[in-house]
């Protein structure tokens, strides 16, 4: 059995009560499978012995204690047990148990006990108040699992259920791998991975088993690519993946191929002509239309490409088929860009457009829908609201995701369906990424998609100009950004967090809106965030366009796909706490007309090493393939993603980029299974037959 086919309900352990469920459904577990698969957010070793006169040099102490005496102290129902213990350097101590009255009777004068706890001197003693307590003899398990946790679920309680669930049911549990994968690559199987997780022997056994965990992620991933590649073209993608293709001019001859009547129209409206790459993309697109099997494509082009274009001119050529295109964006605000975008380009061209977000009302929405499932719309622009199961396509034949990064793989299959659904096919599928994911990673992540690079910038761009400075400076920054909006330009201000927080000490979108009103008295500003209803945040972001706002003062929503040529500035405070890509992002808002732009990334005091590190790689470059290049460096082994997360895929153990060669191993193992399954062992398919350029 499969550990995801154990439904067995959480309330058939001991001691699984009402509250005890409920706490646990909190954290998503439903079934003693879930439980099984919730992992330990890491370990604590107590494999080591302290003494308690080491109480000042390390946060915990494990020590072997003998109890020397029980004594009570404060009244009535206020009377604590204080027990005073003695390690083996015969130096004493005091364990204050507060509401472990109990604890007198489990622990009496002469017992040896194990005690793990913070321990501080306080009224001369060296004390603990907040400690784990076991026999001496019974507590041989030393390194203990720690789980995430939800309000009134202790550590204590979650792991005496894990460990009566692994008594009891992880025993006959199979692993997902075959055996013979498992055993080539040297990896324990999915009985020992549990054990080795919620009860290591060793740090290093339960590293082992994570890596395990992770690998298995990986296999099951690249195992679907591999058969989605296989059922699409029949052969499988290359392993290892070999970045071979040359750089710069990564596309195939395809650039004659002719536009459509109607791309030709779109084209002769524009006021600039395209680009290099996005002619040479438009014509692999085209092609692909043309083709036999139905696109899926990846285009990846840095921020400010042009990308967006492309996928109209794909859009384009399929409504002229009589097909439906449908183009989905990660946020409101950018779907609404594109679809003002679109009114201006497309609708001359006759095109019916539609623009639909969760915050639609029923009565429109319902009337849309209806159009959209009569045909009678051609385009429609939205978030995901797009394919929910209420939106029913006529002949849905393109669908465009931008931002893919922002989606998970999942979702793509559901929307496959959809088109065949209603097309009885399966739909075009282009999706646009602005995350530079440097070449290796994208073959390995989407190796099953042809690729597409634009990497040539419309003409007449400046590269931004960065500069990197304390916060001590943000004087002179906000200075020279006054004079730049007399000149008739816009800013951008960006902060990490929306309101302040006691949590974290640093500036808010809401204070900084606050305090820059009163900084630039003749300026017009605007705050735009998550919380800041739809209606409101088009209005802002319409005047802003206009010129009408000067300023925008930001969190990271405007991170994807916002277009304004005009705003040349951009102050990014506390610009440490960000991400390498999310920093490209957010910088790639300017730079977009032909005037010199500016960033300024400001640091606060405790800025740490890596930080720094990535301000200068901002600093240094604006590619941004050298970036993520530089990203993948900077990310050391045992970064577990903390605020950024890769957020590739929705892997949960794996980070695809910090754990890059186990998906490379993992893809090779995979892709030898798939072909050893199909009997193309000898022929070695996965070198030779590549067609994955
Ligand atoms: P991204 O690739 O980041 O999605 P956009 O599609 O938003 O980029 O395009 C960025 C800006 O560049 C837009 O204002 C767009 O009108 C403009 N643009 C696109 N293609 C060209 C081109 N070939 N020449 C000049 N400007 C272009
Ligand atoms: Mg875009």
């Amino acid at each position: 059995m499969l550990i995801g086919e154990i439904q067995t309900p959480v309330s058939n352990l001991y001691g699984a009560g009402k509250t005890t469920i409920e706490q646990l459904n909190r954290l998503g577990i439903a079934t003693v499978g879930d439980l099984l698969r919730f992992w330990p957010r890491a370990w604590e070793d107590r494999s080591r012995y302290n003494t308690l006169s080491e109480w000042n040099a390390f946060h915990k102490l494990n020590v072997p204690v003998t109890i020397m005496d029980q004594q009570w102290f404060g009244y009535g129902r206020m009377k604590t047990l204080k027990l005073v213990i003695s390690d083996s350097e015969g130096v004493r101590g005091e364990l204050a148990c507060f509401n472990r009255p109990f604890l007198e009777k489990a622990f009496p004068e002469g017992t040896k006990a194990l005690v793990y706890g913070s321990f501080s001197v306080k009224y001369g003693a060296i004390q603990s108040s907040s400690f784990d307590i076991e026999k001496y003899d019974t507590a041989e398990r030393r390194i203990l699992p720690v789980y995430p946790l939800t309000q009134g679920l202790t550590q204590t309680k979650l792991r005496k259920l894990i460990e009566q669930a692994l008594n009891s049911y992880a025993r006959g549990i199979d692993s997902e791998l075959p055996a013979d994968v498992l055993n080539k690559y040297g990896y324990p199987d999915k009985r020992a991975v549990l054990f080795a997780m919620h009860r290591p022997a060793s740090l290093e056994e339960a590293e082992a088993a994570r890596t395990a965990l992770i690998f298995e992620e990986f296999f099951l991933y690249e195992a679907a690519v591999g058969m989605r590649a296989l059922e699409r073209r029949g052969v499988l993608p290359r392993t290892p993946v070999r970045d071979n293709a040359s750089e710069g001019t990564a596309q195939p001859a395809a650039l004659q191929y002719a536009y459509t009547p109607l791309q030709k129209e779109l084209l002769s409206r524009l006021p600039f002509t395209l680009t290099a790459d996005q002619q040479a993309v438009t014509a692999e697109i085209n092609a692909d239309i043309d083709g036999t099997a139905p696109a899926a494509r990846l285009i990846q082009g840095d921020v400010g490409s042009g990308k967006t274009l492309v996928a109209f001119l794909a859009c384009v050529k399929v409504i002229e088929g009589g097909g439906q295109a449908a183009l989905m964006a990660p946020t409101e605000l950018l779907a609404r860009q594109h679809a003002d975008t679109a009114a201006k380009l497309l609708e001359p061209l006759g095109i019916r457009l539609a623009f639909l977000t969760g915050s639609l009302k029923a009565a429109g929405r319902s009337q849309l829908l209806q159009q959209l499932a009569a045909g009678n719309i051609d385009l429609i622009i939205g978030t995901h609201a797009l394919f929910s199961a209420q939106t029913l396509y006529k002949n849905l034949r393109m669908v465009v995701i931008d931002e893919q990064h922002r989606f998970g793989v999942l979702q793509r299959s559901a929307i496959i369906q959809k088109g065949i659904d209603s097309g009885k096919k399966a739909p075009h599928f282009l999706m646009m990424s602005a995350t530079p994911i440097p070449r290796t990673l994208a073959l390995s992540m989407f190796g099953d998609l042809d690729i597409s690079v634009i990497k040539t910038m419309p003409p007449g761009r400046k590269p931004v100009i960065t500069y990197v400075a304390s916060e001590s400076k943000a004087e002179k920054v906000y200075y020279f950004i006054g004079q730049d909006i007399l000149a008739g330009k816009q800013a951008y201000f960006v902060y990490p967090i929306i309101e302040d927080s006691d949590t974290f000490n640093l500036k808010s979108a809401e204070d900084m809106f606050a305090e820059l009103t009163r900084d630039f008295p003749h300026h017009r500003l605007a705050l735009i965030h998550s919380k800041v209803p739809e209606e409101e945040a088009r209005t802002i972001m319409q005047e802003f366009r206009s010129g009408a706002i000067h300023i925008l003062v930001a969190t990271s929503v405007i991170e994807v796909g916002v277009d304004v040529p005009n705003a040349t500035c951009m102050v990014i405070e506390h610009a440490d706490r960000f991400g390498l890509s999310a920093l490209h992002q957010l910088r790639g808002r300017i730079g977009r007309g032909s005037d010199q732009s500016y960033c300024f990334l400001l640091y606060g005091k405790n800025i740490t090493e890596t930080g720094m590190a990535r301000l200068k790689v901002m600093a240094n470059t604006t590619d941004g393939f050298v970036i993520a290049e530089e990203d993948l460096k900077l990310r050391g082994p045992g970064d577990i993603g903390g605020v950024e997360q890769s957020g590739y895929c929705g892997f949960e153990l794996a980070d695809p980029i910090r754990d890059f060669a186990l998906l490379e191993k993992a893809r090779i193992a995979a892709f030898e299974m798939l072909a050893a399954q199909r009997g193309l062992y000898q022929q070695e398919a996965t070198n030779t037959a590549n067609t994955d350029q």
